[in-house]
């Protein structure tokens, strides 16, 4: 009888999320993530992967990954320290390290994971962790996990940072980690790391920068927002799901004593699966692409540009910024969802946000430039979305 009065209960919590229109589905799309996908059938363009430079279906990563499998293997069936960790392993921890300018790197089967098992072995009550009120949720648990006294700052206020610094050091804490998102993905605003950089420097703080939408776009050569904003960090995290070819694994770039306890006591580290080789060597080859990639973040940024202005002149409110994340602010989230579909009709795939990832409100279309869209493809979106924004009274 409990199990059926428990499912019963998840039924109804079910039919609360479906009543307040915050129900997510899924789309099911066919052949390969790119600017252009196949949805039951039909062409639409994609405005919402974080496939920024297009490489999720790179013929030279597809190759890349088949010579991996072919020369290492399918699966690891090991966690790195039993006998998971091959050559490709530690060839991508250097190379992602060399890439960051750290000194060593740590990989994880996923960013959250990385961020999960960061701060517990690192910090303990002694310490404490001054963090962003909208950094990802990744790095909100990770910092639930550890023992260090919680504070957190107004999203992007630094007077707000260093007053909870100021209460840190006042509470005696011994060593003080700033953390924060490079870029916030919900908003695609930046993080403000010249400030947060001389903030840590006043106060001799470490600095934690998860840069997951940043990395291999922004900054010299892709090498993120410290390299955009001209600043140095402790520790830096990011993904291979996004930029760096879409597939998925994580790590955590730093000084090498802390790279060197992490795979001592990071739980996700000890206690999850290896990477599997098609998915290193890989990575391996978008690394060395996307280090020459001027042209693909040149048309990233001009799309992005191209983008935010049309939908400007178009009559949608966006969020300011120059970030290839592009959010069309629609308020409430059956609105939101009306949109979509909207779009979707027209051939254009987007993602509606709303409660819990964004505030009550402020439901959103978050919009994300590919560098494989072509001019001809926005002007395309464009119209589809003045149509489906007048249509559903956005605009
Ligand atoms: C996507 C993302 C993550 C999670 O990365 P995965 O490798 O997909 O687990 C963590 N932090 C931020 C800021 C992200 O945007």
């Amino acid at each position: 009888m409990a199990e059926i009065s428990f499912a019963e209960h998840l039924k109804a919590t079910l039919a609360g999320i479906e009543a307040e229109g915050l129900m997510k589905r899924e789309r099911l799309i066919e052949g390969a993530q790119g600017a252009r996908v196949s949805v039951a059938g039909r062409p639409m363009l994609n405005l919402c992967a974080n496939n920024y430079l297009g490489l999720a279906d790179d013929p030279r990563l597809i190759s890349a990954a088949k010579a991996a499998m072919d020369s290492h293997g399918y699966g690891m069936a090991s966690v790195r320290f039993i006998c998971g960790t091959q050559d490709l392993h530690r060839a991508l921890e250097a190379r992602i390290a060399d890439f960051l300018g750290m000194e060593e790197a740590i990989l994880f089967a996923a960013c959250f994971d990385a961020n999960g098992g960061l701060f517990e072995p690192l910090l303990g009550e002694e310490d404490a962790i001054i963090s962003d009120s909208l950094n990802h949720a990744s790095i909100i648990d990770g910092i639930r996990l550890s023992k260090a006294r919680r504070f957190r700052f107004r999203n992007g206020d630094m007077e707000d940072l260093e007053a909870q610094v100021r209460a840190a050091r006042a509470g005696g804490a011994r060593f003080v980690m700033i953390a924060t998102d490079g870029v916030f993905s919900m908003d695609g605003y930046l993080a403000n790391l010249r400030e947060i950089d001389r903030i840590a420097r006043a106060h001799d703080c470490l600095t934690m920068v998860d840069d997951c939408h940043a990395t291999g776009f922004m900054g010299s050569q892709g090498r993120g927002t410290p390299a955009h904003a001209g600043v140095r960090v402790d520790i830096l995290t990011g993904t291979l799901g996004k930029a760096l070819g879409g597939a998925l694994g994580g790590y955590i770039a730093g000084p090498g004593p802390v790279i060197d306890l992490l795979r001592q006591r990071a739980r996700p580290y000890l206690f999850s699966n290896a990477l599997p080789p098609a998915v290193v060597g890989a990575a391996l080859a978008a690394l060395d692409i996307v280090e020459a990639a001027d042209d693909l973040r040149a048309a990233l940024f001009r799309n992005a540009a191209q983008w935010r202005s049309g939908l400007t002149a178009a009559g949608f409110d966006l969020l300011p910024g120059a970030h290839p994340i592009i959010p069309v602010m629609v308020g409430e989230a059956p609105k939101a969802q009306a949109l979509a579909r909207a779009l979707e009709a027209r051939g254009v795939m987007v993602s509606a946000f709303f409660h819990p990832v964004v505030p009550h409100g402020q439901a959103r279309i978050r919009t994300q430039m590919n560098a494989r869209l072509t001019p001809e493809d926005l002007e395309l979106a464009l119209g589809a979305f003045a149509e489906a924004g007048r249509e559903t009274g956005v605009i």
